[in-house]
């Protein structure tokens, strides 16, 4: 796969550069620079989740790596269930949150340890691989159980420190070993421009080999093209064959955008809808024409609380930066956290316990969803990571499974930090040694 910028469009890169740079030269963001159409789409439809998703990999990174590399990669990454669970008569929840770290980042996040991992042996690279990561919540968690205990690699985790669910902070600030956590005193914001101020300091990536995982990288988005095609396959296995639309819960829009390549590529999708909570620079944008990033603010959803979505960039570029376009394309809306409350009890009323990411989606949908069309929303995370925000709606308790249990008992090892770039870099510094 080759690809180009969404700021330079003469910029070329093939695929393990692209990961592995994760910003193009000049700030802007890895794009493929063609998609193909495929032809065959209903007999992808016809095969099963892993060897569907190994097909289509094939095609995307066949150039560079073998067919051997790729299918173990896409075997050990996906080796978790992606169950669809009819919510209504029309209404589909597509659960992304059976992987280790129970929300839908785990299919990014795993085949970008992978991948990285291939692209170093290959190029036989000295030095540890430090993957750097701001998180809002979610991410996190995947990147640093996707990374942990890996020989050769380290994980520093930036977080908004008091803005992660306590079942958040805990899978990725107990592990210890080679991820360090820094809970930094600022928004999630302010941990995504220091991440960003870390990368563009050429010394310092040089000394500790960094590397991103953060929504930007275009392997997280590639992995997250896959499951669009699940959706689909699953639903025609159940009779129902027109396009449906699909509603994606949307933050920094990685994964909004990775539907939107699925439907590129010849998905058929009738429409997508972009969800969001309070946080509506893109809906507003949608609605007016007037792109304004503002800081963010927190509720309920809090993965999504993001002010300036950074895959927007990709978003607008494949669509031309044309509002029109981009607004005969998507349905959108959003809901404060008294709406998600009650998406969220509306939804447990009938039978579908979901955790306040997906319940945004599901909400939006039905307001966009026409009574002739099948929707499907992304159900992005387990509700049980949102048990302490949960239960109090609900008025129930929300189990715990085994894989969260065992980590309440788990020491915290994050370090307290400012969010101060020269803070940041020189504790980076420190693990350069
Ligand atoms: C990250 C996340 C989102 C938002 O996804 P984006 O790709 O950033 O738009 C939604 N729900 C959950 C549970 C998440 O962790």
């Amino acid at each position: 796969m080759i690809l180009t910028s969404t700021r330079e469009p003469r910029t070329r890169a093939r695929f393990g550069e692209a990961m592995t740079q994760n910003l193009a030269p000049g700030g802007g963001l890895f794009v493929p620079l063609a998609l193909p159409v495929f032809d065959d789409v209903d007999g992808l439809l016809e095969l099963p989740w892993i060897e569907r998703s190994t097909e289509i990999l094939r095609r995307f990174l066949g150039d560079e790596y073998s067919e051997d590399e790729i299918t173990a990669v896409a075997h050990d990454a996906f080796d978790f269930p992606v169950p669809l669970v009819q919510v209504a008569d029309n209404v589909h929840a597509l659960e992304l949150f059976h992987g280790p770290s129970l929300a839908f980042k785990d299919f990014g996040a795993r085949f970008l340890a992978r991948m990285l991992r291939l692209e170093r042996d290959r190029r036989g690279a000295e030095g540890a691989l430090t993957v750097l990561t701001a998180t809002s919540g979610d991410t996190g968690g995947a990147v640093a159980l996707a990374f942990w205990r890996v020989p050769g690699t380290r994980v520093v985790v930036l977080y908004p420190a008091g803005r992660v669910s306590p079942v958040q902070e805990r899978q990725f600030a107990s592990l210890g070993d080679n991820v360090l956590a820094l809970a930094v005193d600022g928004t999630f914001d302010h941990c995504q421009a220091l991440a960003k101020a870390c990368f563009l300091d050429r010394e310092l990536t040089a000394a500790l080999g960094l590397t991103s995982a953060n929504s930007i990288n275009i392997a997280r988005l590639t992995a997250q093209i896959l499951y669009s095609f699940e959706a689909v396959s699953l639903l025609r296995r159940r009779g129902h064959r027109t396009a449906p639309v699909l509603a994606v819960p949307s933050g920094n829009f990685g994964n909004l955008c990775a539907g939107l390549y699925a439907a590129k590529l010849g998905l058929p999708v009738r429409s997508f809808v972009a969800a969001t909570n309070a946080n509506t620079t893109v809906p507003d944008y949608l609605e007016n024409g007037t792109y304004e990033p503002r800081p963010s603010v927190a509720t309920l959803s809090n993965a999504m609380d993001v002010g300036d979505p950074s895959n927007w960039e990709r978003i607008a570029h494949l669509y031309g930066r044309d509002w029109s376009a981009l607004r005969a394309a998507l349905r959108w809306g959003s809901l404060d956290d008294d709406e998600t409350r009650a998406a969220l009890r509306a939804l447990d009323a009938q039978g579908y316990t979901a955790d306040p990411h997906a319940a945004v989606a599901w909400a939006v949908l039905r307001r966009r969803l026409q009574k002739t069309e099948t929707g499907v929303f992304f159900a992005t995370a387990h509700p049980a990571k949102f048990r302490e925000s949960l239960e109090p709606v609900l008025e129930r308790e929300i189990p715990l499974p085994p894989a969260l249990a065992e980590l309440a008992d788990r020491p915290l090892l994050s370090e307290p930090i400012a969010a101060d770039v020269e803070a940041v870099k020189a504790r980076l510094r420190e693990l350069a040694g």
